[in-house]
């Protein structure tokens, strides 16, 4: 099976570069009590309100679909003391009560060098490694939850979400599928939890991110945290851009500053509960450690966003290792099982997945072995008989006209759906064996969501029922 692409593997520790709070140029802080002052001279600002009033009920189903992404995808870190310090400054913003009490928030820390966390809507919060290692102190933390935590409450990416009308049908499944998968299934693979942020955090407004400062500053102060340490972790990671860019500078894109952020904030702290203000307190040194203690990270976060080592081209057909345990993999409105020793990744730019065994892909990209799930766009059909018979021509083509049907296509079920089969076969990547194709489609919003299930003759029998199984657990519209 060739694809136009070769296999890449997933990014590793820098795959999500989405670096908290970041500020450019602003002034030092003149210290507390000048600021103080300076601050009873200005007006207060109103505490900013979500302008956004879909129900939400969606900002927690979008939210919740999306974290199981991020948890498939990324390294969520098992360990008892760690979460619960989390969850302890978390529910400390929370419980102030300054944010909105509809949305069940949470909170887990994952295993990723960049300074970071990410809250999607409806309340799933992740905070990387990084971050805990970055702050100086708890305040500093907290400060980047708060502000996180802000656009959550405030709703701006739903917003976002509603301006650009990505999500005009969720809440069907057509709309599901369409709004994750369409949108950029292979993502969802090959860059893990990017895509579960991307789709929904995207690019704040600079007016969404002067509300979350305001907002997170106000939270900060009730829940008893210094609000400027905000501001000084932003400085400290706009020092530290020169040194390593890679681990912050994609908050810039994604989280631009409003201008002043400092002096913003100042300019409120008298209007703020005036807390103990400590910076010094809590258990981050004691959590850094343990941060600094654990094991690295496999490349691709949890390894299952890596691909399977190429084999030279043209080598004998390997064993192929399939575990007897299935695993649980949900990419975008679409969820499957599939062995629990296979790759899933995805190719960005054809936007498939790919569910490989070891050895299943060579040198080149061609693959030899394992289920290639993708979308296609119909050109001229006026049927779904002829729409997949367009699809079996362009899948023949990328395959140099080599690729040949046994039958006519089948009538079969996929998740409830009508769907077809064709059996076609084709010269294998493997050395001195033919390949079967089995190529599955139905339709999902007016395209053909596919599967082609690669394998070499020599082996089908093996490969054939673990297809069978994958295909069988295929729920279209899941979240
Ligand atoms: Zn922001």
């Amino acid at each position: 099976m060739e694809v136009p692409t070769a296999i890449t593997n997933a990014p590793g520790a820098g795959m999500m570069r989405r670096a908290a709070v970041v500020l450019m140029g602003f002034a030092l802080l003149g210290g507390e009590l000048l600021a103080q002052k300076q601050a009873t001279q200005q007006k207060q600002k109103p505490i900013p309100v979500a302008k956004y009033n879909g129900p939400k009920d969606k900002d927690i189903a979008v939210g919740k679909q999306y974290a199981a992404q991020v948890e498939q995808q990324m390294r969520v870190i098992p360990n008892e003391e760690l979460t619960s310090y989390i969850n302890r400054v978390g529910n400390r913003l929370v419980a102030t009560g300054m944010l909105d009490r509809d949305f069940p928030y949470t909170f887990k820390v994952v295993q990723e060098q960049s300074i970071n966390a990410f809250a999607l809507p409806g309340g799933p919060m992740f905070v990387h490694t990084g971050l805990i290692a970055a702050a100086e102190n708890e305040a500093q933390m907290a400060g980047v939850l708060a502000h996180e935590l802000s656009h959550v409450s405030l709703r701006h990416s739903m917003a976002n979400a509603k301006k650009q009308q990505t999500i005009s049908g969720l809440g069907s499944i057509g709309g599901a599928v369409l709004g994750g998968m369409f949108g950029g299934l292979g993502q969802i693979a090959a860059e893990g939890a990017q895509m579960g942020t991307q789709a929904w955090v995207m690019k704040y407004s600079r007016t969404a991110e002067s509300e979350a400062d305001l907002l997170g500053a106000y939270t900060m102060a009730k829940a008893g945290y210094n609000p400027l340490e905000l501001a000084r972790f932003f400085e400290k990671l706009e020092q530290q851009m020169g040194g390593d860019p890679g681990k912050i500078a994609q908050f810039f894109s994604d989280h631009p500053n409003p201008g002043n952020r400092t002096t913003a904030i100042e300019s409120q702290l008298a209007y703020m509960a005036p807390g103990s203000y400590t910076a010094h307190e809590g258990d981050l040194d004691s959590m850094r450690k343990l941060v600094a203690g654990l094991p690295s990270a496999p490349r691709g976060g949890s390894g299952q966003g890596a691909g399977p080592k190429a084999l030279a081209a043209n080598s004998p057909v390997p064993e192929f290792q399939i575990s007897q345990n299935y695993r649980h993999i949900n990419a975008g409105g679409l969820s499957l099982s599939v062995p629990d020793n296979w790759h899933a990744n995805g190719d960005k730019q054809s936007g498939r997945i790919m569910i490989l065994p070891e050895g299943g892909v060579l040198e080149g990209g061609a693959i030899g072995a394992g289920i290639l799930i993708g979308t296609y766009q119909p050109k001229q059909a006026q049927s779904w008989e002829q729409a997949h018979q367009e699809l079996l021509q362009s899948l023949t083509q990328q395959n140099q006209g080599k690729m040949q049907a046994e039958a006519e296509p089948q009538n079969m079920q996929i998740s409830g759906r009508n769907a077809l089969m064709s059996r076609m076969v084709s010269p294998s990547p493997y050395q001195g064996t033919k390949e079967h194709d089995y190529v599955l489609s139905t339709v999902v919003q007016n395209q053909l969501l596919y599967f082609v299930c690669v394998g070499p003759d020599s082996r089908w029998s093996q490969l054939g029922p673990v297809y069978g199984k994958v295909l069988q657990s295929v729920r279209i519209g899941a979240r």
